[in-house]
């Protein structure tokens, strides 16, 4: 089984298209996260955020083996944990926050943590340098440690934190030494690039090194609608440094699917059975949106095409 942590909605995708995207990827589940980055959306408009994240719930809506719909909130106001609370009924499953303006300790953001803890929901941040170039500076990983105020939150920060990744991998050690047992542990971190190429497989070896898979998780960080070669090539490079460094058949398990189906508290096995029925029944529910479309969706939205080589894509 495989699971994309990190896929970005833009308010333009459709339930039909996003599966046959993930069919044509060979992916079997998906976190999907409310948009807050395309047109209509911004993080500092909260009705922009409830009308994403109510959007994402209805997309989600009867395909729950396969899209995890996760909200995305503004933790500095007052009615935040509200709109949480109005998210997990509407039958989203996470939350998604980029600490920008905010740090992770601040006093006015503890509500909405204490909200997602009595809701036990799994929290993804956004970790290290950030796409608007203002930021980065709130969003370092030691700045995280603040969630240890409510044991049990899982959480995962994405990018590994780049460029702080000795950072994240110093968080991500600590309980480890303790001896937590990884899908006990507060912090994972997915490794959606993030790290530009020249980067990806240092960080990568460091993270296996010190951290082991079980704390490791696959996400392509694509922006929908995209196709599912778009989805597949950001596979294709992690499955090449896997390779690389000559990851065994566990720890691979552990990347595609393991560590995420703990983080999201689902029992694997049973997971993986309920995402092969989903895939069998979505064909005749696919929904239709031109090849052309969608390559021209993918083109201004997500697809790296166009990009100097060496650059990392957006990440976010
Ligand atoms: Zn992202």
């Amino acid at each position: 089984m495989i699971i994309d942590a990190h896929v970005h909605c833009t308010g333009q995708e459709r339930s039909g298209d996003v599966l046959r995207s993930l069919d044509d990827a060979g992916i079997d589940m998906a976190v999907l996260l409310a948009p807050f980055l395309s047109e209509g959306y911004s993080l500092e408009d909260p009705e922009s955020l409830r009308r994403g994240n109510a959007g994402l719930a209805r997309l989600v809506k009867g395909h729950e083996d396969r899209l995890i719909g996760f909200a995305v909130l503004d933790p500095r106001r007052a009615d935040a944990p509200d709109d949480l609370q109005r998210a997990y009924d509407q039958g989203l499953r996470g939350i998604k926050m980029v600490p920008a303006g905010w740090y992770p300790y601040d006093e006015q953001v503890q509500p909405l943590f204490a909200k997602a803890h009595e809701l036990k929901m799994p929290l993804l941040f956004h970790s290290g340098i950030f796409i608007d170039g203002r930021s980065g500076r709130f969003c370092r990983p030691t700045f995280f440690e603040a969630l240890r105020d409510y044991p049990g939150l899982k959480v995962a920060l994405a990018h590994l934190g780049w460029p702080w990744t000795d950072e994240a991998i110093a968080v991500g050690l600590i309980e480890l030494i303790h001896g937590v047992a990884p899908d006990q542990v507060m912090f994972r971190f997915d490794i959606s690039f993030g790290p530009p190429p020249v980067y990806r497989r240092e960080v990568l070896s460091k993270a296996l090194s010190v951290l082991g898979p079980d704390l490791l998780q696959f996400g392509s960080d694509c922006f929908l609608p995209c196709s599912g070669a778009h989805i597949a090539e950001r596979r294709g490079w992690v499955e090449d440094l896997l390779d690389e460094l000559d990851v065994d058949a566990r720890g691979r398990e552990r990347i595609w699917s393991g560590t995420a189906a703990a983080w999201l508290g689902l029992d694997a096995a049973d997971a993986a059975r309920r995402a092969a029925q989903a895939r069998e029944r979505a064909p005749a529910e696919a929904a239709t949106l031109g090849v052309a479309t969608r390559r021209l969706f993918t083109s201004l939205l997500g697809g790296d095409q166009g990009r100097p080589p060496g650059l990392a894509p957006v990440c976010c």
